[in-house]
């Protein structure tokens, strides 16, 4: 694993799932960790005690709470924007509060959260935007709210590369396909469903995911932006 002492990171939605994997590995790695989390304080501060990195928080659908916490993180060497909503459904049927909502958090806030931690970063800082294969593809129905935000986030993830690749800033796209987390149990009722359309037919798990993640934070990823990189299993080749 690579080292990142010294190095200050900042975890959007690292409560649970994809998120608390992010932060375990980078403190485990040596790095300064600030996450933040909105509806589960519990896991939050289970995931501060176990780490010892710093759990604030701030709703992502919340404009300037979300930009004040960013603000208040200073000079970032690493921003992970993985907070993130998952309403899957007929849309036909769906609630449109709901559909506003999951725009708010899946990329209104990756939107602001990147410009802002961009603001103040540190030269060869690091943008990771945990995405989705649903940015690229719609193997399964029930996800074109969803989609629309994961395709959207590939545009910011692009627009920000450009935008700061002039101080050696690297932005870039994560796309899982299916990870075991609350959001999308290995044992949920669409399971059987995703893994018939997989080549490695699984659920990821967090822990893969946050090796990608910091594999892109490394110094030896230096040339690698404005890219989506894709950990799927093989979802529909
Ligand atoms: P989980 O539901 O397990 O965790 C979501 C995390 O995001 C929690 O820490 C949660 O914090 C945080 N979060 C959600 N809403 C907000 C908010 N309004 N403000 C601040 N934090 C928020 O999901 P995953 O770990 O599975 O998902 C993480 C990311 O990975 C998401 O962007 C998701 O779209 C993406 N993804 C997931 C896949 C999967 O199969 N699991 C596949 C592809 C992409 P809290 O509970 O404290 O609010």
């Amino acid at each position: 694993m690579n080292d990142f002492s010294g190095k200050s990171v900042m975890v959007l939605g690292g409560s649970r799932g994809i998120g608390a994997a992010i932060v375990r590995y980078f403190t485990a790695a040596g790095a300064k960790v600030s996450f933040s989390y909105s509806g589960s304080p519990d896991a939050a501060a289970a995931v501060a005690a176990e780490t010892g990195a710093t759990a604030v928080k701030a709703d992502s659908a919340n404009r300037d709470e979300l930009i004040a916490a960013v603000a208040a993180a200073g000079a970032l060497d690493i921003m992970v924007i993985n907070a993130g909503v998952g309403i899957m459904g007929d849309p036909l049927t769906m609630d449109p509060d709901a559909v506003d909502r999951l725009i708010d958090i899946n990329v209104r806030a990756v939107y602001f959260a990147g410009v802002e931690a961009g603001r103040q970063m540190h030269d060869n800082g690091r943008i990771i935007i945990i995405g989705s294969i649903s940015g690229d593809r719609a193997p399964w129905p029930g996800q074109t709210a969803y989609a629309l935000s994961k395709s959207a986030v590939q545009g910011i993830g692009r627009g920000l590369a450009r935008d700061f690749g002039a101080r050696g800033i690297t932005v870039n796209v994560v796309q899982p396909g299916p990870v075991d987390t609350d959001m999308n149990p290995a044992g949920g009722p669409m399971a059987k469903m995703m893994h018939s359309g997989m080549a490695i037919k699984r659920h990821a798990t967090a822990d893969e995911v946050a090796s990608l993640v910091l594999y892109l934070a490394s110094p030896a990823a230096a040339m690698i932006t404005g890219t989506t990189q894709t950990i799927d299993g093989g979802v529909g080749i």
